[in-house]
């Protein structure tokens, strides 16, 4: 990887500021009314537009199951990329 690289990865990462998750909520949902969800890799976020149960499904925003609930919620892209990466074959 170039030092070039580097570099932007750090910047965008900076940029994506890590929100708390909501006290008594399950990992990654950082708001309610309207619900947010916060990816832990990249710190996109989703905000639901439905019932939560509803949008946590739809949005895509789940955690691998290697890791279970103690793992980190995540966008799909980035899901993506740990499934791609994962020993076990998940995809
Ligand atoms: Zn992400
Ligand atoms: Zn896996």
């Amino acid at each position: 990887m170039t030092a070039q690289l580097e570099l932007d990865l750090w910047e965008t990462r900076e940029i994506a500021e890590q929100l708390p998750t909501l006290p008594g909520k399950v990992e990654g949902i950082v708001g309610w009314d309207p619900m947010v969800l916060q990816c832990r890799d990249c710190g996109v976020t989703y905000k639901g537009t439905r019932r939560p149960a509803t949008d946590i499904i739809l949005s895509g925003f789940h955690f691998h199951v290697c890791e279970g609930r103690d793992g980190k919620r995540r966008c799909p892209d980035c899901l993506a990329a740990v499934k791609a990466a994962c020993p076990r074959g998940h995809s």
